[in-house]
């Protein structure tokens, strides 16, 4: 798990696009967290490193936008999805077959429904300023795990230890058997 900090809409589009620079065909990120906490802004950012030159809206009423890159970027909103399953019938397993890279707002919320490998990113207001971020990379499943290293190195600049618990930075000592 990785905690990083962004100071401003324009940082955290420069930490998802050095992000993107690891990203590979197929791979899923799911943004979670309240509305206004930048998951779009990350959205931009990332897409932009994939070589999107589109502008990258969010697709809240669309429920998903495709654009080509030098990886496809499929960007969906899961805030208004009735259900679940709601992912399956946009396809979602499809896209990640496709060889695109795809991100799902709100995706937290149909993890259930999708395969237990993608990286989670939640985003969180901190009592600082009104512009600061607080980002919580979690890697589930052997994909993003795998690259865990790789990310802090690629997010060094974001990341600051004080923002992880003590419990992470400080583990504990496993008992010795007896
Ligand atoms: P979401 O998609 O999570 O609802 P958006 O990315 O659409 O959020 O909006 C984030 C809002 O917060 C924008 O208005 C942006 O200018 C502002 N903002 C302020 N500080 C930051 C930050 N550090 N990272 C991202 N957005 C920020
Ligand atoms: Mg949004």
């Amino acid at each position: 798990m990785i905690w990083a900090r962004t100071t401003s809409v324009d940082d955290t589009r420069g930490l998802a696009a050095a992000l993107a620079e690891l990203a590979r065909p197929g791979d899923l990120l799911l943004l979670a967290g309240d509305l206004g906490a930048g998951k779009t802004a990350f959205t931009q950012g990332f897409g932009a490193a994939l070589g999107v030159d589109e502008r990258i809206t969010s697709p809240t009423f669309t429920l998903v936008n495709n654009y080509e890159g030098r990886l496809e970027l499929n960007h969906l909103d899961a805030y208004r999805l009735e259900s679940v399953n709601e992912v399956l019938d946009l396809g979602v397993p499809e896209m990640l077959d496709d060889g695109g890279v795809t991100v799902i707002e709100w995706g937290d919320v149909v993890a259930p429904a999708l395969p237990a490998d993608y990286l989670e990113v939640r985003f969180s207001f901190t009592d600082g300023a009104d512009d600061e971020r607080l980002l919580e990379l979690v890697p589930v499943g052997g994909r993003w795990m795998a690259r865990t290293r790789a990310m802090a190195a690629a997010l060094a600049l974001w990341i600051h230890e004080a923002d992880a618990p003590a419990s992470v930075l400080d583990p504990p000592t496993p008992e010795d058997p007896a």
